[in-house]
């Protein structure tokens, strides 16, 4: 196959005009072209450029030593790499003959859905535990809380089939190195499983939330007919470890399992969980994270910004944004998951505490763009081990809970009253969207100082690359905490725990993926370490 990158084209061309480009730049007739498809398309929205497709493509065609040779120096037009994914393992007899202990893997968000999605593909056979629901019947329960403020603490935002990632924008991309394209795995499954295909070209692919749900389902689907068992509402509440080997984990309300080889796939919101596996004697460490809060704009103003004369323009879509900045007292402020035409939605999964995060639909058409203002801290920002990035978490969440109204009302306040210093009474033209509703105060009370004084002077820094950014009328809703674990669970190479044979640390709550494509990486790795330690024994 040859990839030709650079490709570019009008936004509004004809469906055609793709195949003529590549013949074209190639000088090649149409007879000696097999088949291609687009690989990636990314758009250029500059304000002063014509707006314009850029097409990365795969093609097959007669005589393609000879096109190589031919375009040889040309850095646009090389051989394709190879992207497939190949299995690393088959699963011994054993374990279809049901002589020996089958895997188990923790938790079934993305990281856990991946990894006993692989196993299963290998004839692994993995049992899933969740402590949380099935996806639909988690949904009424997450709905719970943002229309009629009950929260469920064990199943909600957080836990339940599907994991975090399931309530969201469903962004797909990452910025992790991946040489296997491991990553492409990842994207072709969900096309397997119903997502949109646009999703395997695009350059930042999302599937939305509503579509998320019918892929979960369609991936449990899969891993139950090679085998595999998912069973929800079963939370791992210990571990049984001897000798440093893990032979087995304790579930709430049922009988211990026995196992040698365990993948904790927790997630970042697995409090409980955390402290078990600390009081098992599973090294950990605390890790930074960052803390801030929700910022609110209409979504004209960001396509405005961003696209100039395209805004608007329903090929590309509404318009996101990346900011950055590194405040005079050391700290950097960052936007951190960026919503275009999203929600803002209650993201806790524990009583009388308060989270904020974002979603949106496939569509993006919601009237507001919404994105975390963060603020990254260190453990010496929490000393005390490594549980306390918790208790920091905690003591923001109760104190959100509390300028909230004590109702998961959320607390709030426009930013020009922000930047101001003073409390907010009145929303203006920007309507917040978080439900089950936003609490007008003073947010300056909501975080420690330092992250306060870096944020004021973050927005209107942020103003110069956005106009508009710090409008007064824009809303902070407070607070967001878990933009990432608060803590690592250590591996070796084997993927291993560094002190407990047979536990495989994964995904987000481990510290070793932040968002849903890394987390699906993740598994996958993870899988591979596993199936290859349990036929070297
Ligand atoms: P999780 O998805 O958190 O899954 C962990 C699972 O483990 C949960 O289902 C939980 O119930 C289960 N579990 C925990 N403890 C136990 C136990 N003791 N016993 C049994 N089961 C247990 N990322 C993106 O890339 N794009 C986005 O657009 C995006 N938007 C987001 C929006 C929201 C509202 C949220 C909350 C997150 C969003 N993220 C997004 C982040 C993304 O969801 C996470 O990075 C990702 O889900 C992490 O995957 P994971 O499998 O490691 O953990």
């Amino acid at each position: 196959m040859i990839r030709i990158t650079e490709l570019r084209l009008p936004v509004d061309h004809a469906p055609e005009a793709v195949e003529a480009a590549i013949l074209k730049r190639l000088n090649l007739p149409a007879k000696d072209l097999i088949s291609f498809e687009v690989f990636k398309r990314s758009y250029d929205a500059r304000k002063n450029v014509a707006l314009s497709f850029i097409y990365t493509v795969d093609l097959s065609v007669k005589n393609e030593e000879a096109i190589l040779k031919q375009f040889d120096g040309d850095i646009h037009i090389r051989p394709s790499p190879d992207t497939s994914y190949h299995f690393k393992a088959k699963a011994p007899e054993s374990i279809a003959a049901g002589k020996s202990l089958r895997p188990v893997v923790i938790g079934f968000g993305p990281c856990g859905i991946f990894a006993a999605l692989v196993l299963a593909q290998m004839g692994f056979k993995p049992i899933v535990l969740e402590r949380g629901k099935k996806v639909r019947e988690r949904t009424q329960d997450t709905w719970g809380l943002w229309r009629k403020n009950v929260l469920n603490p064990e199943s909600n935002v957080q836990f339940g089939e599907g994991g975090a990632g399931t309530f969201s924008d469903g962004k797909l991309w990452s910025q992790i190195k991946d040489p296997k394209f491991y990553g492409r795995k990842v994207i072709n499954e969900f096309v397997k499983a119903g997502a949109p295909a646009e999703i395997l070209y695009v350059a930042k692919p999302h599937i939305g939330t509503f579509r998320l749900v019918g892929v979960v389902e369609k991936m449990r689907q899969e891993i139950i007919e090679l085998g595999g068992e998912i069973r929800f509402s079963q939370k791992v509440i210990g571990f049984d470890i001897q000798n440093e080997q893990i032979t087995g984990v304790k579930i709430e309300g049922h009988e211990d399992l026995p196992a040698t080889h365990v993948v904790l796939a927790l997630g970042h919101s697995a409090r409980d969980t955390f402290h078990a596996l600390h009081e098992a004697g599973v090294f950990m460490e605390a890790k930074p994270f960052s803390v801030g809060f929700r910022i609110e704009h209409p979504q004209s103003l960001i396509d405005k910004a961003r696209l100039g004369p395209h805004a608007g323009n329903e090929l590309i879509g509404a318009a996101d944004y990346k900011l950055v900045h590194h405040a005079k007292n050391g700290r950097s402020v960052y936007s951190f998951c960026m919503c275009p035409g999203g929600t803002v939605v209650a993201a806790s999964s524990e009583p009388n505490r308060v989270v904020t995060n974002g979603m949106s639909q496939y569509s993006r058409n919601e009237r507001n763009a919404n994105a975390g203002i963060v603020v990254g801290i260190t453990p010496d920002d929490f000393p005390g081990g490594p549980l306390a990035g918790i208790e920091f978490q905690r003591t923001l969440e109760s104190k959100a809970f509390e300028l909230g109204g004590g109702t998961y009302e959320a607390p709030g306040q426009l930013v020009g009253d922000f930047l101001e210093g003073k409390a907010s009474t009145e929303f203006g033209s920007v309507l917040p969207s978080y439900k089950p509703g936003v609490h007008l105060t003073d947010l300056a009370q909501s975080l420690p100082a330092y992250a306060i004084e870096a944020i004021r002077e973050a927005l209107p820094v942020f103003e110069k690359q956005i106009k508009g950014f710090s409008m007064k009328d824009a809303v902070l809703t407070g607070v967001e905490t878990r933009t990432s674990s608060p803590l690592r669970i250590p591996r070796g190479p084997n993927f291993q725990s560094l002190n407990i044979k047979g536990l495989y640390p994964a995904g987000e709550g481990a510290g070793y993926a932040g968002g849903i494509l890394s987390a699906g990486v993740d598994g996958i790795k993870v899988a591979e370490a596993l199936a290859l330690d349990y036929l070297s024994k």
